[in-house]
Order: structure tokens, then sequence, then C-alpha cells
């Protein structure tokens, strides 16, 4: 692939958090690169902050299945399906907690797959990797790193020195700040101690040799990347752990001790990649968003791929302020680039992989490969877009043109493909959400003034038009006959 030689040129930089600096990427194996993503605990449906996160991995999973093939890169992210907040639901509902666990997993999935995110590689469930847990709590007591006390397993945070190292915490400093109920603190020797097993809830646990009971939410994502990530011949080191930065202290730091504990390794990933917040509710919010902040009801309004742009628009490492404008922006640049791809798809039908890369895409790759920068991806992605504009309303015909065309499309459009738009037909793209009753009645209109325009019958073609507006829809006269979109 094109890209993989130029990957040698531009490599990959990411920022490391563990690291504080931006470094290049270098995979332990690059026939198997492997990363791993915090997932949620299904028993609500996802906050847009959640999609934030989600998406940023997906363009970096993205990224990194275009320089090292799309086989060789392993994406885990897990399931929490086992939590307080579920077996509670459970109880209230009067049903199993997989009842619930399911229908919110499944929302998810759904949900991230509209905004375009490719299914992960792995997506463990915490509940199948109890015996996994349970061998690696054993490994910590056995070693030391961990205690029992009162029906609970804490990890002892002073038996590791390099606690804090992630998020610049120091031990002193450390007061609790876990997802832990009540009167722990009495139980543990440390302030900063976190539970890795409970005892059971409601009857809701599982048969442990410290006792029965449910684990802590932080050795979850510790023995699931493990399970599915590293075979323990090569190491347990992964090479890249995501996720947002909220969940940066006490999640990924407890996660980083556990796991360089349980596996005797001096990291648990090589690189952490942190997104910022998204930024809810500031005054440039308008009404009409409202409380809207599910990505499940978002969808109602907005298409996938328009949410998913919106998402794009800052720097990850940026807090990105969200806001109906935002939205509206992103439809309208879409809706642009949209326009522009049917346009090119009327000169060029078929796509030449082969064509050597032009400066364009260079340059979009480019940014990508420094540290995902989307904004200027974007703007230089818009900035094609106004040329190749001017190139299809000057003489299509003279070879430099077409030349423009057949770059654009063959390589530029690869190059937005790893950002995970642009990903429909066009046709389909102006359709919008209408409903396929909606649909037949459109295709109806848009044929009667084909026939009436063929027929030279003008006050039909134009009562037909009339009609399309008033639907809100707009006939666009062409070469193949008229073809209706969304206005
Ligand atoms: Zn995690």
């Amino acid at each position: 692939m094109t890209d993989q030689v130029h990957a040698q040129d531009n490599p990959l930089t990411l920022y490391n958090s563990l690291t504080r600096t931006k470094e290049q990427f270098i995979p332990q194996d690059p026939s198997r690169v492997t990363m791993y993503n915090c997932g949620p605990t299904v028993y609500s449906y996802a906050h847009i902050g959640n999609a934030r996160a989600a998406v940023v991995a997906d363009v970096l999973f993205r990224v990194l299945r275009h320089i090292y093939g799309e086989d060789h890169v392993e994406y885990s992210r897990n399931l929490t399906d086992i939590d307080d907040k579920i077996i509670k639901a459970a109880i209230e509902q009067g049903v199993d907690i997989s009842v619930i666990t399911e229908k919110y997993a499944k929302i998810y999935q759904d949900d991230l797959k509209a905004l375009n995110c490719l299914a992960p590689t792995h997506e463990p469930k915490a509940t199948v990797h109890i015996p996994d847990m349970i061998t690696m709590i054993s490994g910590l007591i056995d070693k030391g790193n961990a205690y029992e006390s009162d029906g609970h397993v804490f990890f002892d945070v002073s038996t590791y020195e390099a606690y804090g190292k992630l998020s610049g915490n120091t031990l002193d400093a450390l007061r609790g700040g876990d997802r832990v109920g009540e009167g722990e603190v009495a139980r543990k020797r440390n302030a900063a101690d976190f539970v890795l097993w409970k005892p059971e809830l409601h009857g809701v646990g599982w048969d442990a040799p410290f006792g029965r009971g449910r684990p802590g939410w932080h050795i979850e994502c510790s023995a699931m990347a493990k399970a599915t990530l590293t075979d323990g011949i090569k190491g347990d080191v992964i090479d890249i752990h995501c996720g947002g930065v909220d969940l940066k202290f006490p999640h990924h730091e407890n996660e980083i001790a556990q796991s360089c504990c349980a596996n005797e390794e001096e990291l648990f990933a090589k690189y952490w990649v942190h997104n910022e917040f998204l930024n809810m509710g500031s005054e440039k919010m308008s009404k009409s968003l409202g409380n809207v902040t599910l990505v499940h009801d978002l969808l109602k309004e907005w298409d996938g791929e328009v949410i998913r742009l919106a998402l794009l628009k800052a720097h990850y490492r940026s807090e990105l302020n969200w806001s109906e404008d935002l939205l509206i922006e992103s439809k309208a640049q879409l809706d642009g680039w949209y326009d522009l791809k049917r346009k090119s798809m009327a000169y060029v039908r078929e796509i030449e992989i082969d064509m050597p890369m032009g400066s364009f895409a260079k340059n979009i790759w480019k940014s990508i490969q420094a540290d995902l920068n989307m904004p200027t991806t974007l703007y230089q992605f818009s900035e094609i877009g106004k040329a190749l504009r001017n190139a299809l309303l000057a003489d299509i015909d003279t070879t430099e043109n077409l030349n423009n065309v057949r770059i654009y499309l063959t390589n530029t459009m690869l190059k937005i493909n790893i950002l995970g738009l642009l990903q429909k037909d066009p046709k389909d793209w102006f359709k919008g959400n209408s409903s396929s009753d909606e649909q037949s009645d459109f295709d109806a209109i848009a044929l009667r003034r084909q026939e009436a325009r063929a027929a030279k019958d003008w006050p039909a073609a134009d009562a037909a038009r009339d009609e399309a507006k008033a639907l809100g829809i707009v006939l666009e006269d062409g070469p193949d006959g008229t073809t209706w979109r969304k206005a």
C-alpha cells in the first residue's frame, strides 16, 4: 500500500499522556497492533461525551488499519455488564440483569454504528471474564499487592512505587476517590487503596477463593485487556490504551497498578491516548437542542455522519463545545461534500486505486499522522473541495480538470474514508431520513416532472416542482432525468 511506504517518511505521532510528550508510534509487533478502550456500563443510553471517546478511538483504529493492514490491528472495547446500578435496576424491574445489559449493549452498538464506528475486534463482557479477574486478583494477593478485608479484596497502593505516574497524583495527596461504597475507608490500609472484589449484592455474585462476590470496576479492564489482546508469550504489554480524560484517575491509574503488578511488567500500555471533555450547557447552547445529550435522541434529529463530523471538529486533545450550531454547520458541510461527490462521480465512474498520491492527499495524510489533527485535516479537505468545485464549473473535458477529479476521487476520498465520513451514496444522503412511503411519493413527483418536460408540457412540469417544494424537497433536472433531494 502506498501509505505504508509513506508512513516511513511521516510516521504516526501520538501524544502519550504517560510521558506527556508527542512520540512516534512504534508498535511492539507491526503484524499485531493492539489497542484497548474502556467501554460503557450498559444500563442506560450513551451520552454524547461517551460518543466522543468512541469516535476518537474509531479514527485511531481506522488510521492504524490503514497503516498496518486491516488484519493486523486488534481493538478491544469492553462491555461492563455487572455493576451496582445494573443490579439495582434489575431488582426494581424484577428481571435478570442480562435483560437490562443486553438491551443497552445492543442500543450502544447500534448508536455507534450510526456514527460510522467500526465494530471492535473484541467486545469482551465483564461477566464472561470473571474467571480471568479471579486469577488476576489471586495473583495480586499472592504477590502481596492485594489484601482481604471483611469480605473485600483491596489493592495496596503502597506496594506499587509508580502509583500516580499517569495522573500526576502523589500518594500523599490521594483520598479514596473510588467507586466504592461508604464504610470502606475503615477496611483499607491506605486511603487510596481501591477495591478489587466486593461481597455479593442482592444474591448476585460469583464463587472465588476469597469469598463469593463481584469484581470492582477497575480490575475488569485489566483482566479483559489481557484476555483479549496479549498472549503472555510476547509479554502482557498492549500498544495503546485510549479513553476519555475523565477516566485517567482513578480508573486508568488503577488499571496500570493492577496490570503491572499482576503481569510483572513495567508498562500496561506503551501509549496512553486521552481525549478531552465535551462541554455541554454553554451559553451558546440553543433552546431547541435543549437537554438532548443522548446519542440515541440526537440520532432521531440528525444523521450519524453529521454527529460524527461535529465530534471531530475540535482536536481530540482540546475541549469541544457542543452546540446546535456545530451540528448545523456540520450538516451544511456534508451537504456540500456530498454534492461534490455526486458531481464528481458522474465523470469518473470507477475509482483507480493505483493512482499516485496527489499532493492534496499527501497533505491530508500528513495532518492525520500528526497526532490525528482533525481540524487541519478537515480544513484541507474543504480547500480541496473548493478547488474541485472550480474545476467542475470550468470546462471539465480538459485533461487537467479530469485529472483533478480523478486525483480527488482516488486519493482524497480514500483519505476521508479513513475518517469514516462520506460513507453513503450521495443519492441516499440527499434523501435524508424520509420513509419508504415518502420516497415513493417523491419518486412519483420527480417522474411526473421528467415526463412533463419530455412532452414540453411546461405548466405540468412547473406544477410538479411546486408540489415538491411544498413537501420540502427540491427537484433537479439532469441528463439522466429528474431526481429529488431534501431541501
Ligand atoms: Zn477501563
